[in-house]
């Protein structure tokens, strides 16, 4: 039997933006032969049919109220279960706190392999993943001895497709879950203002040449007019002019904005693994021979503290 199981995710009742993700990957892998989509998701019979318009051709929904932990332990017994069902030799799981945990725990229990941190998929006869290694400096391609093939994939590595309510598909309820040894005793949800960096159509950020944390005040004026997120080089958050959640790159968020707009960041490996699959992108440095200027759509070559406020004062004048 052939196919692919998706572990969807639910966040407070809706869909987490990564199940579509995942759902579009699969579909990807089902044109290229890889069989039927199944998606798993824990919650009610409603987010069944949510993913089946979004691309499943079957969801199995897992309606016992302990999997609204989201601990990988108690998932397990339950993803096994439809992976039985679904006869899939596939398995996407979300590069997400419950994904990190599920993903080598499925795989040890199925005495297979996992390849974290996926960025890319394809299937040839075989799942063929691609992930980050060398610290980001370069890319593998890994493929599976023993089946079923498991990858957890990194948000915003794939697109999801546009739901169509007219897709059909079956949804069966099941009612399986592993024994929690940890108990949950409270959840704090970080503080964020403003529109997601994930979510932004819009992202400009600064990195270590802007030469002090005040150079942000600048960013953040000119991503409000933008309608955008503001977000930082690694190499900018340890220095503590931004907050880490902000951070862009391979130990960061990946971002796939219509316009990302990199200020004072040179365009190292680790950060354009953040950042790459932005549909334009536009460079102010003051080096011509930056990275960032060569793989840049548009760049300015200039000292940003020039640039910046002129193109806030044209965008106030629109
Ligand atoms: P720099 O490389 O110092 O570049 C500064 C740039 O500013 C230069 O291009 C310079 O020409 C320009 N500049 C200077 N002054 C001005 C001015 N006045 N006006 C205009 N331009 C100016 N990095 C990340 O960003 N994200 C990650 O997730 C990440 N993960 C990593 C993981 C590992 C395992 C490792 C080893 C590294 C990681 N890094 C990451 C760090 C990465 O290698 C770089 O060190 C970092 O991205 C550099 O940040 P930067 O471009 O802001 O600084």
């Amino acid at each position: 039997m052939a196919g692919i199981l998706v572990i969807a995710e639910a966040n407070e009742g809706a869909l987490a933006p990564i199940s579509g993700e995942l759902l579009g990957a699969a579909r990807k892998l089902s044109a290229e032969g890889a069989g039927s989509v199944t998606a798993f998701i824990a919650g009610g019979e409603a987010l069944g049919n949510e993913l089946i318009a979004l691309g499943a051709d079957a969801a199995i929904v897992d309606t016992n109220p302990a999997l609204q932990g989201a601990l990988a332990e108690v998932y397990l017994p339950a993803v096994q279960a439809a992976l039985q069902q679904s006869g899939a030799d596939i398995v996407l799981i979300g590069q997400t706190a419950l994904g990190r945990d599920l993903g080598p725990m499925l795989a040890f229990a199925l005495d297979t392999a996992v390849s974290m941190e996926t960025v890319d998929l394809k299937y040839q006869g075989k799942l063929i993943a691609t992930r980050s290694c060398y610290g980001g400096n370069a890319r593998a391609e890994v493929s599976f001895k023993n089946a079923p093939a498991i990858a957890t994939v990194k948000a915003k590595s794939f697109d999801a497709l546009a739901p169509d309510a007219s897709r059909t598909g079956t949804v069966t309820t099941i009612d399986v879950a592993g024994e929690a040894r940890i108990k949950i005793l409270g959840v704090q949800k970080a503080e964020s203002t403003g529109i997601r960096l994930e979510d932004a159509p819009v992202v400009v950020s600064g990195g270590r040449g802007l030469g002090d944390p005040s150079g942000f005040k600048m960013l953040e004026e000119l991503a409000a007019l933008l309608k955008g997120a503001t977000g930082a080089s690694r190499a900018a958050c340890d220095l503590g002019w931004y907050p880490p959640s902000q951070q862009v790159g391979l130990t960061g968020k990946v971002v796939s904005p219509n316009l990302y707009i990199a200020v004072a960041i040179s365009g190292a490996s680790q950060h354009m693994a953040g950042m790459a699959g932005s549909k334009n992108i536009v460079a102010i440095n003051k080096d011509p021979e930056a990275n960032m200027v060569k793989v840049a759509k548009y760049a300015v070559i200039d000292d940003y503290r020039k640039v910046i406020p002129a193109l806030i004062e044209e965008i106030k004048k629109l």
